[in-house]
């Protein structure tokens, strides 16, 4: 199984939560940056655990609170670390027109410039998409992006099938676990398999099972399995075995890196 969305240092204790969720059958990790002030802790946190790929980026609601030189600290961070195999991705990134009052113009201009620098480097995207799905289908098409995942994914079967074309996939987790999240469900349970990822989005998004509130930990992904086959009426298994290598197969830099360890 593969988290392939944690913010582990926003996690309490990131190397008891990665015990944990390893002793649960957790074999790979995705540990996204949201901007600048992360991005030597996302990279360094990676570096001490054999099982954790990271990826740097600006999300988008941190446009508000960015200073001019954002955007060249991470082209110079993409830069030094081109080489560095557990840098498996640009993110998160994306479009966000639910939280109120962000400059949206200002946040499609710098996803559009990281879109430039993932086509650039040939790393794949993991998106933030919220509200704004065209938008954002119609900048990887802009940016012949072509490789990545959207993650906690929401939105039409139209809307989906538009990123699957692309050849992207779709994160799904802690949303999906709401009796009430009906789009969700017929998403999860409607598209092919070959589709879908699991994530967790820790510490946020806490499945329903957990106490709200409490923080979400990248061990909530077998539950976040189990529930998917129940919609899906399958096996566990099955979803594991594919979701994860849909993850391998959306983050190639991630399947060398567990191939390797
Ligand atoms: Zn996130």
């Amino acid at each position: 199984m593969i988290d392939t969305h944690c913010h582990l240092d926003y996690l309490e204790d990131a190397t008891a939560a990665l015990e944990r969720a390893r002793g649960v059958g957790l074999k790979g990790f995705v540990l996204p940056a949201v901007g600048p002030e992360n991005f030597e802790r996302v990279r360094a946190l990676a570096h001490s655990h054999p099982d954790v790929g990271y990826a740097l980026g600006i999300h988008p609601c941190s446009v508000d609170r960015l200073g001019d030189g954002a955007l060249a600290m991470l082209e110079d961070a993409l830069t030094a670390h081109a080489d560095d195999p557990r840098l498996v991705a640009v993110g998160e990134i994306g479009l966000d027109h639910f939280v109120p009052h962000l400059n949206k113009s200002l946040m499609e201009e710098l996803f559009h410039q990281q879109l430039r620098l993932a086509r650039a480097f040939e790393l794949p995207v993991i998106l933030h998409v919220r509200r704004a799905q065209d938008l954002v289908l119609r900048g990887l098409r802009r940016f012949g992006i072509r490789r990545g995942i959207a993650h906690a994914f929401n939105g039409s079967f139209d809307q989906a099938r538009a990123f699957t074309s692309l050849g992207l996939r779709l994160g799904f987790g802690g949303a999906m676990t709401f009796s009430r999240a009906h789009q969700i469900h017929r998403l999860a349970s409607g598209l092919p398999l070959e589709d879908l990822v699991l994530e967790t989005d820790s510490p946020d998004i806490t499945p329903s099972w957990m106490p709200k509130g409490s923080a979400n930990q990248p061990s909530q992904i077998p539950g976040i399995a189990d529930y998917l086959a129940r919609l899906r009426s399958c096996k566990t298994d099955d979803i594991v075995r594919v979701t994860s290598s849909n993850a391998c197969a959306s983050l190639p830099k991630l399947a060398a890196l567990l191939a390797s360890h």
